[in-house]
């Protein structure tokens, strides 16, 4: 069974991205973590370097070779601290990566010069060295290929050091050869494994978000077609009134609390006079624009908590809670006064605009809202039949 292809492939040697765009995220997206324990690691790793002076007194009367040792020391001490400092304030893990490198060649090249100046205690250094090189791969993080190289460099000029100090013979200079390369196949897989996973979680964690923004990105367009749905549902499209189902619903709402604190209620239905005949000789468009002009001063000369809908092609429907029909007439025959005064009129001046108005409705604990339309609607007809543009209170239920 052949193994499924990683979606993002990393390379075998150095564990890193094979994609140079993920890389570079991956490495800006560790940046100041890399940055602070880099930081932290070098300074550790420097002072541990210094602390080993006491050695130096250990191995080496006051000369020249215990001067030269210290004054290195120092040298070493001070640059790495400099370079930690550096790295902390400006080590963009993405771009400097010299600035990452240098403290581990600074490093390595101190140890080496360990062995050409005390070459009398090579055994201990040898064990230090391993030390080092376990040190450089997992606890300084870096990247994969610095470090191999760094420690390659620390390695075989520690073994050259050695064959040109001492005189130790082939077979011990095989054998530390041998440890060595053990101690870097140990470091160097260790590590690989390290960068292998981390960027396998990176990239499990940006796939996670971009699901999540495409997610929410989905759920915004959701709400927003609910939205849209439910404006289509609710409100008229031409004159931007509630439809009339959502009218119905909400009239039904109202009336309900006036039954129950018995309040006044009213209802009134506007029709508009010879409609028609707008539409036949300005055209439908015209039409179209008496209506929303219509519809705009209903809601402009109504209270905010009134209700007004579209009922139907040029009828209007108007819910007024806590107001008794006496007062329901005087709003009504406000408005028939202000759809007369009509701007969109202008353009059809032989045309009066006009509306006949029923109205319905006063304090009733039985009333219902089908019965009070059929009541106000019964009105607007007898309205029409009276010859059109007036108000007229229903004779019916509780209206008078
Ligand atoms: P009445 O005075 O008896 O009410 O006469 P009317 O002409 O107003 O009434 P009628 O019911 O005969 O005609 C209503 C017209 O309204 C017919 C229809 O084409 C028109 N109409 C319905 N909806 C719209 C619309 O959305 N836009 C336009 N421009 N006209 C519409
Ligand atoms: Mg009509
Ligand atoms: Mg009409």
């Amino acid at each position: 069974m052949s193994s499924p292809t990683p979606r993002y492939p990393l390379h075998r040697l150095t564990g890193q991205f094979r994609e140079p765009a993920r890389e570079v995220s991956y490495r800006r997206e560790i940046a100041p973590r890399v940055r602070l324990e880099s930081g932290v690691a070098i300074c550790v790793a420097a002072l541990v370097f210094g602390m080993f002076a006491i050695s130096d007194y250990h191995y080496l009367d006051a000369g020249i070779e215990l001067t030269l040792l210290l004054a290195m020391r120092l040298v070493v001490v001070v640059a790495c601290l400099a370079l930690a400092v550096a790295i902390g304030r400006l080590g963009d893990f993405s771009r400097r990566l010299w600035l990452h490198a240098l403290p581990l060649w600074i490093l390595a090249t101190g140890i080496i010069l360990i062995a050409l100046l005390r070459p009398e205690s090579l055994a201990t250094q040898v064990t230090a060295l391993v030390v080092a090189t376990i040190a450089f791969y997992l606890l300084i993080p870096n990247l994969l290929p610095v470090v191999a190289f760094a420690s390659l460099y620390l390695n075989l000029g520690f073994l050259a050091a050695a064959v040109v100090m001492t005189d130790i013979p082939a077979v011990v200079v095989l054998r530390i050869g041998l440890l060595l390369v053990m101690t870097n196949a140990v470091g160097f897989f260790a590590l690989l494994r390290l960068e292998r996973l981390q960027r396998t979680q990176f990239a499990l964690l940006e796939e996670e978000r971009v699901q999540n923004r495409q997610m929410a990105e989905e759920i915004a367009h959701r709400k927003s077609l609910e939205a849209q749905l439910r404006q289509v549902a609710e409100q008229d499209a031409l004159t931007g009134l509630d439809s009339r189902r959502h009218f119905m619903a909400r009239a039904e709402a109202l009336l309900r609390r006036a039954r129950h604190e018995k309040a006044p209620f009213s209802l009134f239905m506007i029709d508009v006079d010879h409609f028609k005949a707008i539409n036949d000789t300005w055209g439908h468009s015209q039409g179209d624009r008496v209506l929303a002009a219509i519809a705009k001063t209903c809601k402009h000369s109504l209270r905010p908590q009134d209700v007004v809908g579209r009922f139907g092609g040029e009828e209007f429907i108007v819910a007024l809670p806590d107001t008794h029909p006496k007062d329901a007439l005087m709003v009504a025959e406000r408005l028939q006064q202000k759809v007369s005064e009509l701007e969109v009129m202008e353009s059809m001046p032989d045309h009066r605009l006009t509306v006949t108005v029923g109205i319905a409705g006063g304090v009733d604990e039985d009333a219902d809202l089908d019965a009070l339309i059929q009541q106000a609607d019964r009105a607007l007809y007898a309205g029409k039949h009276a010859g059109r543009n007036r108000v007229v209170m229903s004779q019916d239920g509780s209206g008078e």
